[in-house]
């Protein structure tokens, strides 16, 4: 058996806790990776004027046209839509959205209010969508992802009590540290850490869980430096604190809570986070500033074609039901696969299999409307955001306006995949809206008295994309899907290695833009 250095038994540690962070990174995103962006893409090279046609309006799509502009090419766009930026989408007072089935939600927020029903925090390591942010000069700002304030709630634990995330996080790290700092010196452990490390491993456990000398996990002010106090520290008379008492170590392993610990852990959710201000649509909007003359809106693509001399692409005008061709010498095709499976197309070999076989998993995501931020002005909670067990899984509070009056918006409920995605695609708006309000209340008991309006998205049916994100069951096909065919490249979030995320869609049209530059340029 190796000897148990500090370095070692450390990694344990870490593997623990990152196990779990590792469950969710793959169940939540399919993928860790960090983005691979170094910069600015170099389109060296006259194409002398070919034309190249752009299917879809989303990031994937405005990059390439964005980027091929740039580089000298005819650049057409063609969107489903009636503005940019396809699933980069922010609902506001005004806007309304149709979705399978006919249902209609029209937003009445109060002016200034919002809601991301998809994208809805960019992480520090995704390059490629903050340098964009950059360019296009799109301002940004934090995004509180890890709140300790926030709660943590199981439906069976804490009598149906919802934690506070500091209580649960500092007793399980105090209560396993001191498990850890005792069992060093019995049995096992004894035998794996070298006495050379036991000492400092101790030290360590006990700066690391707040231990007292005897290296236990106590009621003290100690501890309450790190749990929050039983009586704040004040000024002048009676200031003194009190220190506040544990929770009981084996409800918290019981409970479960701790399993919502490590989603702030994975590195694409580790602080800092950013945001675009005034809404997720920003980048879409800096992207249409710069491309906007491009873009034919209300443009269904309902055929493409191609041959030896160039691509033939049919879409019907959904404003005049009008049917129009475009031609080019070259396309980009962003359009999800899950609609490109329903359009008639010659694509061929392994992206053709991969088109009619990817299916996307759903996603449901609700922005309420309270008549004023109770969470702030009763419970301090400020950004971030409270795991529960029920099937509205989240709730997150707006990372803007703290403090103000009036009326506040928070996102009731996000779903990821599985069954509780499905349960709410079954449901008209008006039910979901009910969910939400009835599993929000277990948490906020102001819910029901504050509310003002709601809406809610449930991603498959939204007719421009069927789903929240592209799953691979397994990447058999990749190398075939994501190869140039003829004079067609795909591209977007389903083509990359960092799906469901804006970066995954930037990074996946880059490499489809430089590969056909490329076979443009040098044949
Ligand atoms: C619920 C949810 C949460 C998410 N959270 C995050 C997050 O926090 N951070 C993050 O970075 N990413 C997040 N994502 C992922 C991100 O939204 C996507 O990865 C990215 O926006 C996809 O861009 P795209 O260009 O590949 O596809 P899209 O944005 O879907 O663009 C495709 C475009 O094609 C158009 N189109 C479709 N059919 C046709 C047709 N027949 N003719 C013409 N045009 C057509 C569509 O209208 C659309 O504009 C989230 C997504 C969802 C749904």
């Amino acid at each position: 058996m190796t000897e148990f250095t500090r370095r070692n038994l450390l990694t344990m540690i870490g593997a623990t806790a990152g196990s779990t962070a590792m469950y969710h990174a793959m169940t939540s995103m399919g993928y860790a990776a960090p983005s691979d962006y170094s910069g600015p893409i170099k389109l060296d090279g006259d194409p002398q004027g070919a034309k190249v046609l752009v299917l879809g309006a989303g990031l994937a799509g405005l990059t390439a046209a964005y980027e091929m502009r740039a580089a000298g090419y005819e650049v057409e766009v063609l969107e489903f839509r009636e503005k940019v930026g396809g699933r980069c989408w922010t609902l506001r007072s005004g806007d309304s959205f149709t979705e399978l089935g006919g249902a209609t939600q029209n937003v009445d927020f109060a002016e200034g209010n919002y809601i991301n029903p998809g994208p809805w925090r960019l992480p520090h390591d995704h390059h490629a969508v903050l340098d964009y942010c950059k360019r296009l000069k799109v301002p940004l700002e934090p995004f509180i992802q890890l709140n300790y304030n926030s709660y943590l709630h199981k439906s069976d634990a804490f009598d149906g009590k919802p934690q506070r995330l500091r209580h649960i996080k500092s007793d399980y790290r105090g209560h396993v540290s001191e498990l850890l700092a005792k069992g060093i010196n019995q049995g096992d452990l004894d035998k794996l850490v070298s006495s050379d490390d036991r000492e400092v491993l101790i030290e360590s456990l006990r700066s690391f869980g707040a231990l007292n000398e005897q290296n236990e996990y106590v009621k003290s002010l100690e501890t309450s430096v790190y749990r929050g106090y039983g009586k704040q520290p004040g000024g002048g008379v009676g200031a003194e604190p009190e220190a506040s008492d544990l929770l009981d170590p084996q409800q918290i392993v019981q409970s479960r809570l701790w399993e919502y610990l490590a989603t702030h852990e994975t590195v694409d959710h580790q602080a800092p986070m950013f945001q675009p201000v005034g809404g997720m649509d920003g980048i879409a909007r800096g992207f249409e500033r710069e491309v906007g003359d491009l873009i034919t809106y209300n443009a269904k693509v309902v055929s493409l074609q191609q041959d030896e001399n160039g691509v033939t692409v049919t879409w019907e005008n959904t404003s005049d039901g009008g049917t129009q061709t475009s031609t080019a010498d070259y396309c980009v095709c962003t359009i999800p696969f899950s609609v490109l499976g329903q359009i008639d197309h010659n694509l061929s070999g392994g992206l053709a299999d991969t088109i009619s076989t990817m299916y996307y998993n759903g996603s449901t995501k609700w922005g309420l409307e309270f008549k004023r931020r109770f969470w702030e002005e009763d419970e301090n909670i400020y950004g971030g955001i409270s795991y529960t067990d029920q099937a509205i899984s989240q709730i997150s509070y707006p990372s803007t306006g703290y403090l103000s009056d009036g009326p506040g918006v928070l996102l009731g409920g996000y779903t990821w995949r599985g069954e509780n995605s499905y349960k709410f695609n079954a449901m008209q708006p008006d039910e979901r809206l009910e969910w939400a309000l009835r599993q929000g209340e277990k948490i906020h008991p102001q819910y029901r008295e504050e509310f003002k309006t709601g809406v809610s998205v449930a991603w498959h049916k939204v007719p421009w994309v069927l789903g929240c994100s592209g799953v691979w069951e397994n990447r058999e096909n990749y190398d075939e899907a994501v190869k140039i065919d003829n004079r067609v490249v795909c591209a977007g979030e389903h083509l990359s290695y960092l799906p469901a995320w804006q970066e995954g869609a930037i990074l996946s049209s880059l490499d489809a833009i430089s590969r056909l530059h490329d076979k443009v340029i040098n044949g």
